[in-house]
C-alpha cells in the first residue's frame, strides 16, 4: 500500500511525539524545525516536567496521564534512557480552597489511581520539607514523578531518525490563506501537521490566535543545602500548590530544586525577548520558599528559565483539522500540561491525522469557552 507523505512542523514534545506515532502507522515522516531540536526557546526545553494524573474533575485528562505514564516507562525500557523518575507528587489542600483537591481525590477513587490522603502532621512525619500550617490536608500520588523533558524529546527524536524518520531544518511560514510555505513554495504533503507550540498563534492568525493567549513563566532552581540529600528525589515528591500560585520539582540530577512561582500574564515576545527570568520572580521564590520550604531559606538560584506556554480559553489542547485546508492538522494549545501526556497526545494525533477516527470535542477549535474553576482540568 503507497504510504502517505506526511509533515510535521515543529520538533517540541508534540511535533516529535506524532511524528513517531505516525511512522510506526507506516508513514513516512518528515519533521521540521526552525531551531535545533532540543534548543531552549522551545517550551518542551528544560530539564524536567511533573507527570501526574492529577486533574481535578477531569477523567479525560486523567485516563491519559496514566496511559502516558505506561507509555513513558515503555519508552524508557526500550531506549535504556532515564526519562522518568517516579519521585510521586503531592497536592497540597489549602484550608477554604480544597474543591479541586476534593474532586481529584474523588476522580481518583472513579478512575483506579492509587493515592494517600495526608493530615498536616503526616506530611510533617513523611515529607518534612514542607511548612503546612494552613494546609487543611495533602493527596500524595505515589506513581506520579518527573520527566526528564529534554531527554524525552531527544530520545523520542533518536528513535524517529533511528528508523529512518527525516529531520530537517527551515522556517515554516503561511501566505493569506494561511497555507504553510516553506522556502517560499506552499509544502506539498498529503498530511501536514503544525506542531509549533505558542507560534501557532502568529502563524494562524484567523485560525489559532483568537482562542489562544500567550504567557511568559520564570521558574528558578535553587541550590539543595550544602550536605544535605533533603530535597533531592529520592526523599522529596514534586508538588503542587494552588493556594500559592506554585508547583515544583526536587533536585533531580543535579538540577537543584526548582519551584516555580507563577506570575499570571507575565508578556513575552517568543521570537526576539532574550531568556532572562523576570526580576519580580526571584523575590516571589524566595517570599514562597520562606512560606513553604523553609529548609531552603539562604540557598542560592543556580539555574533559570523562562519560557512561554501557549494558552487556550478552556486549557484544553488543539487537535483539529484547519477549516479551509483539509489537510492541514493542528497538533498543539500546551496550555501548561501538554509535556506529560506527550506520548498518548502523539498517538492520538497521529490516528486523526491519517482519518482513523475523527478528534474529540474537547479538541476542535470550534466552542471554545473559559471554563470555571470546578470544571477546568487545572483548578484555575
Ligand atoms: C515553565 C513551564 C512549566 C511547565 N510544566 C509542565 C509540567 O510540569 N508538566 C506538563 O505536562 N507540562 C508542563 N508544561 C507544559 C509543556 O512544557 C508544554 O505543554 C509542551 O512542552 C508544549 O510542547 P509543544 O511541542 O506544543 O511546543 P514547543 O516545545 O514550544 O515546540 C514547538 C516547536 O515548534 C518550532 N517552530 C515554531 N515555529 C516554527 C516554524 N515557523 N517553522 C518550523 N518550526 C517552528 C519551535 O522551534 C519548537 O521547537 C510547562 C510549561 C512551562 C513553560
Amino acid at each position: 500500500m503507497a504510504r502517505n507523505s506526511c509533515v510535521v512542523v515543529g520538533a517540541g514534545i508534540a511535533g516529535v511525539m506524532t511524528a513517531l506515532h505516525l511512522q510506526r502507522r507506516g508513514e513516512q515522516v518528515t519533521l521540521i524545525d526552525r531551531w535545533e531540536p532540543g534548543h531552549a526557546r522551545a517550551a518542551s526545553t528544560d530539564y524536567n516536567r511533573v507527570i501526574r494524573a492529577i486533574s481535578g474533575r477531569d477523567e479525560f485528562y486523567t485516563r491519559w496521564a496514566r496511559e502516558s505514564r505506561a507509555m513513558w516507562l515503555e519508552m524508557q525500557a526500550e531506549s535504556g534512557q532515564n526519562l522518568m523518575y517516579e519521585c510521586g507528587a503531592l497536592i497540597l489542600a489549602t484550608e477554604g480552597h480544597c474543591d479541586w483537591e476534593d474532586a481529584t481525590a474523588e476522580t481518583f477513587d472513579k478512575v483506579g489511581v492509587p493515592y494517600y490522603k495526608f493530615t498536616p502532621d503526616e506530611v510533617r512525619a513523611r515529607f518534612p520539607q514542607f511548612k503546612v500550617d494552613e494546609i487543611k490536608y495533602a493527596l500524595f500520588e505515589p506513581e506520579a514523578g518527573l520527566l526528564m523533558a529534554h531527554r524525552c524529546v531527544i530520545t523520542a527524536l533518536k528513535m524517529f531518525k533511528d528508523k529512518g524518520g527525516v529531520v530537517k531544518r527551515g522556517t515554516v511560514t503561511t501566505d493569506a490563506q494561511e497555507r504553510p510555505m516553506l522556502d517560499g513554495q506552499p509544502i506539498r504533503a498529503d498530511l501536514i501537521v503544525i506542531s509549533t507550540g505558542a507560534w501557532m498563534s502568529e502563524m494562524f492568525p484567523r485560525t489559532i490566535k483568537p482562542i489562544s493567549a500567550i504567557m511568559g513563566i520564570s521558574v528558578l532552581y535553587t541550590s539543595t543545602p550544602d550536605g544535605s540529600d533533603a530535597f533531592d528525589m529520592e526523599n522529596m515528591p514534586c508538588w503542587i500548590d494552588h493556594g500559592q500560585g506554585s508547583f515544583g520539582i526536587p533536585s533531580s540530577e543535579g538540577s537543584g530544586v526548582k519551584a516555580a512561582v507563577v506570575i499570571p500574564n507575565t508578556p513575552i515576545d517568543i521570537n526576539n525577548d532574550e531568556r532572562l527570568i523576570e526580576k519580580a520572580s526571584l523575590a516571589k521564590t524566595r517570599t514562597y520558599i520562606r512560606h513553604r520550604l523553609p529548609g531552603l531559606v539562604g540557598q542560592r538560584v543556580v539555574d533559570s528559565k523562562f519560557n512561554q506556554v501557549i494558552l487556550t480559553p478552556d486549557t484544553h489542547f488543539i487537535v483539529d483539522w484547519h477549516p479551509e485546508h483539509e489537510n492541514v492538522l493542528f497538533a498543539g494549545g500546551c496550555s501548561g500540561h501538554l509535556f506529560k501526556h506527550g506520548p498518548v497526545f502523539g498517538d492520538f494525533a497521529a490516528g486523526v491525522g491519517v482519518r482513523d477516527y475523527g478528534t474529540a470535542d474537547r479538541f476542535k477549535i470550534a466552542n471554545r469557552r473559559k471554563l470555571s474553576p470546578k470544571e477546568s482540568p487545572s483548578g484555575r
